[in-house]
C-alpha cells in the first residue's frame, strides 16, 4: 500500500511555467509571463540588497509596514488589507477557506488557470463558463450559480484574454449573485487599464454588506500583486483588500511569516518610487497599442487587450506552433496557449521598446514568409 493523497489532487495536472531556455540560442527575450518591462524599480532592489544583514531575524508577521504604504498609495485602509507570498497565496487561502470539499467555484472558460489549479486540490467542484468573444458572460456566470457555489473569480483584465468587463457589468455580476457566494475580483493587471470608468474593486470591497434597493449586497474580496507594474515576481508578494469578515478569516488561515523580509521591504521601496507607475503604464499604453497596430497589418488577429500582454491568434494550432518556433530560433519566448484550450494563440507579454520591436520584425517576416 501506498500512500495516497486526495483523490483530487492527482487530477491536477503540475504546474510548468514558462520556459526560459532555447538550446543553442545564447540572448533570450522572455516575454511569457507577463513581467513588468522595466524589471524591479532601482529603489526594490536597493531595499533587497540591504536587508541582506538582517536575514536572521522573522520578517514581521503582520505586515504592518508595508500595509499602511499600500494603504497610503492606493487610499485604503490598513486594516483591511492582508499581504500574501504573491496573490496565488492569498487566492488559494481564499480558497481553502470558503470552498473545498461539497462546493462549486465559478470562473469563465479562459479565466486565469490557478483558480481551477487551486480550486481542484482543495476539492471544489470547478464550473467553467463559456465567454463571448473570450469576454467574460455576466449571464452565463449568474446562470451557473447554484446552491453549492461559494466561490466566483473574476479576473479584469483577464488573463490571458485581456479582456475587460466595465464597472458596470462587475456591480450587475455583484448584485445577481446571492449573499453566500464570494467574489474574488483579481486586479492583477489593475493598473495598466486604460478603459475610462475601471475600479480595480475597492468599491465593490466596501459596498460588501451595505443596502441597496432593501437588498444586502454580497462579499467581495479584490486581490493585487508586485509581480507586474511593480517587476517583482521573483519577489514573491501580493495583497488583498477586503471587507472585516474575510480580513479575519484570512487571518486565521495564513501562515504567521507567509511574506518575507525582503520582498516586504521591496514593496515598501517600489511604492515609494516617484513615477514608476506612470512611466510603466505609458510605456505599456503605447507599446500594446504599436504592437497590435503592427501585427494587424501583418494579417495576425489581436484580441482587445486592457492588460501588459496581446493574445496572438494565428488561426490553426500548427500557425502558432510554427510563429512559436520562428519566434524561439530569434530567442524570444512567448507563452503557447494549448492548455488554456486557445492552442491557435500565443500570449505576448509587452517587453521594453526593444524586445516589442524584435517581436514585431520576427512574426511580420514569419506571416510574410
Ligand atoms: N492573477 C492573474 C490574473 C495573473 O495573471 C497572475 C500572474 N500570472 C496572478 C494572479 C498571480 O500573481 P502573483 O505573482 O502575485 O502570484
Amino acid at each position: 500500500m501506498t500512500v495516497m493523497p486526495r483523490p483530487s489532487i492527482l487530477s491536477v495536472e503540475p504546474y510548468v511555467g514558462g520556459e526560459s531556455k532555447i538550446p543553442g540560442v545564447n540572448r533570450i527575450v522572455k516575454l511569457s509571463s507577463n513581467e513588468g518591462a522595466f524589471g524591479p524599480p532601482p529603489g526594490a532592489i536597493e531595499a533587497i540588497r540591504a536587508m541582506a544583514t538582517e536575514a536572521h531575524r522573522y520578517p514581521d508577521g503582520n505586515g504592518t509596514a508595508l500595509r499602511a504604504a499600500i494603504g497610503a498609495r492606493f487610499g485604503l485602509d490598513p486594516a483591511r488589507i492582508v499581504v500574501g507570498n504573491g496573490s496565488d497565496e492569498l487566492l488559494a487561502l481564499l480558497i481553502l477557506a470558503y470552498g473545498g470539499e461539497g462546493t462549486e467555484l465559478v470562473m469563465s472558460a479562459h479565466g486565469f488557470m490557478m483558480y481551477d489549479i487551486t480550486g481542484r486540490w482543495a476539492g471544489c467542484r470547478i464550473i467553467k463558463v463559456p465567454e463571448k468573444n473570450l469576454t467574460t458572460d455576466v449571464d452565463g456566470m449568474l446562470a451557473a450559480v447554484g446552491p453549492r457555489t461559494r466561490l466566483m473569480f473574476l479576473a479584469n483584465p483577464n488573463n490571458p484574454t485581456g479582456s475587460i468587463l466595465p464597472q458596470s457589468e462587475v456591480e450587475r455580476l455583484r448584485a445577481g449573485l446571492p449573499d453566500e457566494v464570494l467574489l474574488v475580483l483579481d486586479s492583477a493587471y489593475a493598473e495598466y487599464v486604460t478603459q475610462p470608468g475601471y475600479d480595480a474593486g475597492a468599491k465593490l470591497v466596501d459596498a460588501s454588506g451595505t443596502m441597496v434597493n432593501g437588498r444586502a449586497i454580497g462579499t467581495t474580496v479584490m486581490t493585487r500583486t508586485f509581480s507586474k507594474i511593480f517587476g517583482m515576481g521573483g519577489m514573491r508578494l501580493g495583497w488583498c483588500y477586503a471587507p472585516a469578515s474575510v480580513i479575519d478569516v484570512l487571518g486565521r488561515v495564513r501562515g504567521p511569516f507567509n511574506v518575507n523580509a525582503a520582498a516586504m521591504a521591496a514593496g515598501i521601496a517600489a511604492l515609494a518610487e516617484k513615477g514608476w507607475i506612470e512611466k510603466s503604464v505609458a510605456h505599456n499604453t503605447e507599446w500594446r497599442a504599436t504592437m497590435r497596430d503592427a501585427l494587424t497589418a501583418a494579417g495576425i488577429k489581436v484580441w482587445p487587450s486592457e492588460g501588459n500582454f496581446l493574445l496572438a491568434d494565428f488561426g490553426t494550432p500548427a500557425k502558432a506552433k510554427a510563429a512559436d518556433d520562428a519566434l524561439k530560433m530569434r530567442g524570444l519566448i512567448v507563452r503557447a496557449m494549448g492548455g488554456y484550450g486557445l492552442a491557435s494563440c500565443l500570449r505576448i507579454t509587452i517587453g521594453t521598446t526593444e524586445e516589442c520591436t524584435m517581436v514585431i520584425e520576427a512574426l511580420t517576416a514569419f506571416m510574410h514568409g
